[in-house]
């Protein structure tokens, strides 16, 4: 439905599987949306040709023109440098130095925003989501990896350099974990939802009569990050020193966010966040016990974030001016 006379933005959400693309307005709600397969292992001119269509048909079969168009903002995994709109490198969709937003101009002649996912993503929880009004606010997602964002006087906080706010690579554990980015003991190797599948793996082949084999079938490879989570709620002691362990290694990474930034919310997105209250209520009391001047000072409160998949999208969008 086009809304004449008014601005919209499009919202590109890059993905290693799919690429969402949305048509939001000044309220950044979404007015349309549709998805395509990436198609990853395709040469990259063809999958930002295909992105790039998909949006322009997106805004005509909804009523808008290009000039209708103030924008559009793409979210892409990886290191971007956001002010020349290059992909450095993506790892998930396995590109080096693509020049996406020279590219995607070709199909959609508008002015484009490129920015890492998780940057999008935090963004979009503080323009319509759990930290909606917050100026400053702290984002982490818990999925595969751990991704990190962060939103200082509205606008993202990326240094001055591509490569910045890599949250999920901050030290935290010290049990020597290799991480994925060659370095021992980040974040992400202890507090991803990778890491609690692993341990919880781990922690079933030395108790063969844990709650943990029949929640995954006695088969392994089923095991997921909310099997811990339910055996520690049907009293399975190892269940319960899983959760206990995931949620102090989280809640130290978090306190250092929290004394660094001292936003306003701590926001958790990705998997593990369907938890709810289960992970926010221990990680708040450790917030408020372990906060640098807690007696004093403010303390963030950990909130489980509002857009789910949708989050990308937004955020995206948020990168052009309405
Ligand atoms: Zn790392």
């Amino acid at each position: 439905m086009s809304e004449t006379g008014k601005k919209v933005a499009v919202g590109i959400d890059l993905g290693g599987t799919a690429v969402k693309i949305g048509i939001l307005n000044a309220a950044y709600e979404i007015l349309a949306q549709t998805s395509i397969p990436t198609d990853a292992d395709r040469p990259y001119q063809e999958v930002i040709a295909d992105m790039g269509k998909t949006a322009s048909a997106l805004l005509a079969r909804n009523g808008f023109a290009v000039a209708d168009c103030a924008g559009a903002g793409v979210g892409s995994p990886g290191t971007i440098d956001s002010k020349n709109g290059v992909v450095l490198y993506s790892n998930n969709i396995r590109w080096d130095n693509v020049p996406l937003a020279k590219e995607l101009q070709k199909y959609l002649p508008v002015p484009i925003y490129v920015q890492n996912d998780a940057n999008c993503a935090a963004l979009g929880e503080v323009l319509r989501g759990a930290a909606k009004g917050c100026q400053n606010a702290v984002f982490l997602t818990l999925g595969t990896g751990v991704g990190g964002g962060i939103v200082i006087n509205g606008k993202i906080f990326e240094g001055g350099h591509p490569g910045g706010a890599e949250l999920g690579h901050i030290k935290c554990g010290a049990e020597g974990r290799r991480c994925t980015c060659g370095r021992a003991d980040c974040l992400e190797a202890y507090a991803s939802a990778t890491a609690l599948i692993h341990d919880a793996k781990e922690m079933a082949k030395q108790y063969p009569d844990s709650l943990l084999w029949a929640l995954c079938d006695h088969d392994l490879e089923k095991m997921n990050a909310k099997i811990p989570f339910d055996a520690a709620d049907a009293g399975d002691p190892c269940g319960r020193l899983l959760v206990d362990n995931y949620i102090q290694y989280l809640a130290d990474g978090i306190t250092d966010l929290a004394n660094i930034f001292r936003p306003d919310l701590i926001v958790l997105g990705g998997g593990v966040c369907a938890q709810g209250e289960k992970l926010t209520e221990p990680l708040n009391q450790h917030l408020r016990a372990n906060c640098f001047g807690s007696t004093v000072a403010y303390v963030p409160r950990a909130v489980v974030a509002k857009n789910g998949n949708q989050a990308g999208m937004i955020g995206a969008a948020g990168l052009v001016s309405l």
